[in-house]
Formats: structure tokens, C-alpha cells, sequence
């Protein structure tokens, strides 16, 4: 497939590995969901590239640690300008390995450049301490890069989700070992080029890309020289991870799976209500793990809500993501297609009602779904229990404030949630009562590089962006100073 870029070059089908472009002996295709047009044969590596890149980052970080923050602030600095320079044609390669309509592509490429531009700020903010003590000596805190990072990253977001975690750890002085997934390689690569191209020195980013996720995930697990593992991706995977984190008991950073309620009382603005469950439920065809997956809508209003919630549905354009029109894309996979159509069976089996969609668009391609309404929906049903990861909105019915909190809270997960509610008591009271990292009031557009995004309970563990998210790249040391005294 012949995408029309402006800079062809960008486009990368080896691996980048200390500075070179890598090829190996195999390669993996990487598909266009909306055709399923082969965009790249790209090489499929293992274990013995990764412990490759492990070697050139732990050789990379002696300098890059010792030298200046502010000179790793302008690289990092460079590197974003050059993102934001090339921002239309990562949003196309973006859109054609992953689906997501063009607008939010570009929207990703400019908050994942975010993240660099953000911590290239930070990185000359790396505080220490002097604590007070006796007369004969000082309790001084330092602050050191934790080492090689090795950074696993998700389909879902394929720029963001690798330049939040590259960003930090460039800013603190570690090198990175990143794993992209393997349908969405070509925009980990478009980066590489880029921060190459920014004069960021080899060895430092390193993107290894490859099929046997095992193998390679267990090479950055196992060495001894990754001393951070910070993975993006599904919870039963996390639980993996960490587990062989454990053997050389690793620093990790888990941003895994949601649940992400929407609470709408009877309070609020409904209008507003429904464009915020609207826009965090179909945003990139619901595949993302801080869209809306239960709508909790309180009784008196149910009805109402349901009404303008699948009239508003129902205008989405279900299509090619390259197309400007589109305003839904496909997913990812044929597969996803198939596990989010078992999961709406499920639900219509136990006795939930279609309101809109419940089928695959097959007239279109075998990964499209259509944007999906499901009415007389229960706890017990998997649209309830389960991150849904499609374009479907199952619509609960709550009678109370205290029924409310319980049923959002009423799951392993604790990523995001949402509240809708003119009531400023109830906003405090709900927002304090829900077990989730992140709450929006009256508001779903909620991330940004400046705000901490991460989970509680099965969600994960640390946070990333904002000030915050350069404490999982640093280690605290301790330096006792005595002697003082003449
Ligand atoms: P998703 O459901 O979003 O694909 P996964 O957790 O399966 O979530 O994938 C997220 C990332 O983790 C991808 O880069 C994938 O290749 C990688 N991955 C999957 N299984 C493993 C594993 N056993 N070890 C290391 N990485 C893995």
C-alpha cells in the first residue's frame, strides 16, 4: 500500500538496535484493518536482539546519565519538534497500521509529542534534599537515573503510550529497550527515525520489534541490566510481567487493564452528560482502556438518557479511519471483531435488549463493528465484569448515590471513571468514594502530559505524565556526610 507521505522515509520495516536499522532472518506483516492491505514486511527478532539492545542501552546510559540535564532537555526538546514537524504523516502511518480515524491519530501524535516536550522541561527539575541533622554531618538525597528501562507498548495507542515512558526515562538519564506491539510497529519506528534524526545518541532508544512477545518479554526480564520494566497492556499479561520482574526484583510501572464507569445522576446537564459518554465511549472505537465501559444512569432519567444516547449513536460514520468523514473505524482485528460480537451475545443470551448495532458492518470488512446501544443490562452479565474494548454501551440503571458508588466500584479494576452531576456535595462525596485512579467530573476528556494517568486495584501501578512521572524512572540515594567538625 502506497500511503501518501510527505517524507517516505519515515517509513521503516527493520528494527532499531544501537543506532542501526536491524533486519534478521525473519519478518512479520503488518495489515491495514480497514483493507487488510500488507503495509510492511517488518523484521520479526527475539531474544538474542533483545539482549543486543540491552547491551548498547547499558553502554549508552554511562555518558548519557553524567551528561548535563539541560543538554538531554534540547535533545529531547529537538526530538519533539521534529514529532510535531512530521505530525500529519505519523497520524497517517498511525492510521493505517491501527485503524483509528485520521483526526485522533493526529490528536495521539500531538499528545504523545506532549510528553517529550513536557519531560525535556522536567528533566531540569530533578531535585535533591538536604536534611536537617547534627552539628557534624549532612543527610543529602540525590537523585539518579534508575538504569535500562525496558518498555512494553500496546496497539492501542502506538506513538503515546511509548513517548510517556521514553520521555521520562530520557529526561532522568536511563536508555530504553522498547517492545512495540506487533500490529502497530511502523509508528514506534517513525519515532526512532525521528529521535535519531534529533541527535539523540545510539543505543539510547532502541525499538525491537517481533511476534514471540514471550521471548522477548522474558529477555528484558531476565537480564539483570533492565532494572525498570514499565508495560502498557492487559492485566493478565501485567500479572505475567510482574512475576518475572520479581526474580531480579525490577522497579515496574503497570498501566493495565479498565472498567471506566459513567455515573449520571439525575442532576445533571443530560445533553452534556451524553456527549461525554458519547466521546470517551467511541473514542478509537472504544479500544481504549479509559473508555466509558459502563454507563450507570439513574433511574428517573433512564429512559431519557437511553433516547438521546442512541439517536446521538446512531449519526457515528462507520468506515475507513483514512477517510475525513469517518468518525468510527474499525478495530484493530478481525479478532477483536469476533471477542466483542461473543460479548454482546452473551448479554442478548441473558436478556439485555439491542438499541442500536449489536452486529459486525461485514459490507465494510471483517474488523468493523457497529456502534452498539445495550438496554436491560446486569452485574452479572461480561459487558459488566469485562474491559469491552469496542464500540459498545451497555446502559445500567442505578436508584441511589450509595448504589451508584457500589456498582462502579464493583470490580477488579480502578483506572478511570467519570461523574455527571450539577450537585457539588454529590461531585466530592462520589469522586472520594470510587476506587479509581482518575475521576472526571462533568468531563471526559481528561488526559494530558500534565496530569498523573495510572490506576488503582487491578489497573496497575504508578503514574505516568505530570510531575510525578519521573519518580518511577529515578532511584532515591541516601549520602550520609559526616566528619564536619574541625
Ligand atoms: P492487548 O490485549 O492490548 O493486545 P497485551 O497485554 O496482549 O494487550 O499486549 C500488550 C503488549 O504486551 C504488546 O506489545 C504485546 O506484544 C505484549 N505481550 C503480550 N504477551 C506478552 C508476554 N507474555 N510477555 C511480554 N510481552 C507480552
Amino acid at each position: 500500500m502506497n500511503l501518501p507521505l510527505k517524507d517516505p522515509t519515515l517509513l521503516k520495516n527493520r528494527a532499531f538496535i544501537d543506532g542501526e536499522w536491524v533486519a534478521g532472518s525473519a519478518t512479520f506483516s503488518v495489515l491495514n484493518p480497514a483493507t487488510g492491505e500488507l503495509l510492511a514486511s517488518v523484521a520479526d527478532l527475539g531474544a538474542s536482539h533483545t539482549e543486543l539492545a540491552i547491551t548498547a542501552a547499558g553502554l549508552a546510559l554511562r555518558s548519557w546519565r553524567a551528561r548535563p540535564a539541560k543538554e538531554r532537555s534540547q535533545l529531547l526538546r529537538r526530538w519533539y519538534d521534529l514529532i510535531m514537524a512530521n505530525q500529519e504523516d505519523l497520524a497517517l502511518i498511525m492510521t493505517a497500521e491501527q485503524g483509528k480515524v485520521l483526526a485522533e491519530s493526529r490528536g495521539e501524535i500531538a499528545y504523545g509529542a506532549s510528553f517529550i516536550e513536557w519531560f525535556a522541561e522536567e528533566a531540569k527539575r530533578i531535585y535533591g534534599d538536604v536534611i536537617p541533622g547534627s552539628a557534624d554531618r549532612r543527610q543529602i538525597v540525590v537523585k539518579q537515573a534508575v538504569g535500562v528501562v525496558a518498555a512494553i507498548t500496546p496497539w492501542n495507542f502506538p506513538s503515546a503510550m511509548i513517548t510517556r515512558k521514553a520521555g521520562p526515562a530520557l529526561a532522568a538519564g536511563c536508555a530504553v529497550v522498547i517492545k512495540p506491539a506487533a500490529e502497530t510497529p511502523l509508528s514506534a519506528l517513525a519515532l526512532a527515525e525521528l529521535a535519531d534524526r534529533a541527535g539523540i545518541p545510539r543505543g539510547l532508544v532502541n525499538v525491537v520489534t517481533g511476534t514471540d512477545a514471550r521471548a522477548i518479554g522474558q529477555a528484558l526480564t531476565d537480564s539483570p541490566v533492565v532494572r525498570k520494566l514499565t508495560f502498557t497492556g492487559s492485566t493478565p499479561v501485567g500479572k505475567q510481567l510482574l512475576q518475572q520482574s520479581a526474580a531480579t526484583v525490577k522497579k515496574v510501572s503497570m498501566e493495565l487493564g479498565g472498567n471506566a464507569p459513567i455515573i449520571v445522576f439525575d442532576d445533571a446537564d443530560l445533553d452534556q452528560a451524553v456527549a461525554g459518554a458519547l466521546e470517551s465511549k467511541y473514542r478509537n472505537a472504544g479500544q481504549t482502556c479509559i473508555c466509558v465501559n459502563r454507563v450507570l444512569v439513574q433511574d428517573s432519567i433512564y429512559d431519557a438518557f437511553i433516547a438521546k444516547f442512541v439517536a446521538a449513536a446512531a449519526r457515528l460514520s462507520l468506515g475507513d479511519g483514512l477517510l475525513e468523514s469517518t468518525t468510527l473505524g474499525p478495530l484493530v482485528s478481525a479478532r477483536s471483531a469476533n471477542d466483542v460480537h461473543d460479548m454482546v451475545q452473551d448479554a442478548v443470551s441473558s436478556g439485555a435488549t439491542v438499541a442500536l448495532g449489536g452486529e459486525r458492518a461485514e459490507e465494510l470488512g471483517e474488523c468493523f463493528y457497529r456502534p452498539t446501544v445495550l438496554t436491560d443490562v446486569t452485574q452479572d452479565m461480561r459487558v459488566f465484569r469485562e474491559e469491552i474494548f469496542g464500540p459498545v454501551a451497555p446502559i445500567f440503571r442505578f436508584q441511589d448515590e450509595a448504589e451508584a458508588i457500589d456498582m462502579a466500584n464493583d470490580t477488579e479494576f480502578g483506572l478511570a471513571s467519570y461523574i455527571y452531576t450539577r450537585d457539588i456535595g454529590r461531585a466530592w462525596r462520589v469522586s472520594e468514594g470510587v476506587e479509581y485512579g482518575m475521576v472526571g467530573v462533568n468531563e471526559v476528556a481528561i488526559t494530558s502530559e500534565i496530569i498523573p494517568f495510572g490506576g488503582m486495584k487491578e489497573s496497575g501501578m504508578g503514574r505516568e505524565g505530570s510531575k510525578y512521572g519521573i519518580d518511577d524512572y529515578i532511584e532515591t540515594k541516601y549520602i550520609c556526610m559526616g566528619g564536619l567538625q574541625a
